[in-house]
């Protein structure tokens, strides 16, 4: 399957559980779900007037809604191209989850790659069994699309952003689903780094048992 690519590049890891993890990130084009707050909005679209051709959109700033065309094999060779060193894949977006991305993950891992997909739950995963799935729910969305129990119930960690009370009982409730892997790690995580979201997510954290996961990348000035 070819997939929009909307930039690829290395760095380290700065959420969740893999924090702190050399990853090469491979953001893919597209999202529906419409979060209010999301800070990848030059990713929602696919209009083929974006199209542009691998090496302008490698030159390009973070925050352009241009792509380009890639299978497999091709990222590969743009990954050695580039040097990258880090041996750990993130598959982020956008929703990367709109992708077939079967052919992805066991190309990688048969490069000897870790893999791991950025969900927002909200479409079936297709994803090698060995990917490791970071499910940040998104609920009520202006998408309409519901967080689905067969991406609960492979999710190794639920990382849901929080402003206020109203997104911890959405986890809650999302924990209680029969679905829901109850093997998987719970973090918080504030909200666009938002004092009160902050101090909301540390207070809930020790009272559940919960992880809190910052967005280290934006405290250290790191894509
Ligand atoms: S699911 Fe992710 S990319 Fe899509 S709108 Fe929400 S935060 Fe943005």
């Amino acid at each position: 399957m070819s997939l929009k690519l909307n930039e690829v590049f290395e760095s380290i890891q700065g959420e969740g559980a893999y924090t702190g993890v050399p990853s090469i990130f491979v953001r893919l084009q597209g999202c529906p779900v419409g979060c209010p707050w999301c800070d990848t909005q030059h990713t929602w679209s696919v209009d083929l007037e974006d199209k542009r051709s691998e090496q302008q959109v490698m030159k390009e700033s973070g925050d352009s809604r241009h792509w380009f065309s890639s299978d497999a094999e091709q990222l590969m060779a743009l990954f050695k191209r580039q040097g990258y060193q880090a041996r750990h894949v993130v598959l982020t977006g956008g929703e990367p989850a709109m992708y077939d991305l079967r052919d992805l993950t066991q190309t990688l891992h048969q490069h000897g790659f870790s893999t791991q997909i950025e969900t927002s739950g909200t479409f079936e995963l297709q994803i090698s069994p060995e990917t490791w799935v970071t499910l940040s729910p998104k609920v009520d969305m202006k998408g309409g699309y519901p967080v689905l129990d067969s991406v609960l119930a492979v999710a190794h960690e639920i990382k849901h952003p929080v402003a206020m009370e109203r997104h911890v009982e959405e986890l809650k409730a999302l924990l209680a689903r029969p679905a829901t892997n109850l093997d998987a790690l719970v973090y918080l995580q504030p909200i666009s780094q938002q004092k009160r979201a902050t101090e909301l997510a540390i207070r809930t954290c020790i009272a559940e048992n919960w992880r809190l996961s910052l967005q280290t990348h934006k405290f250290i000035g790191i894509e």
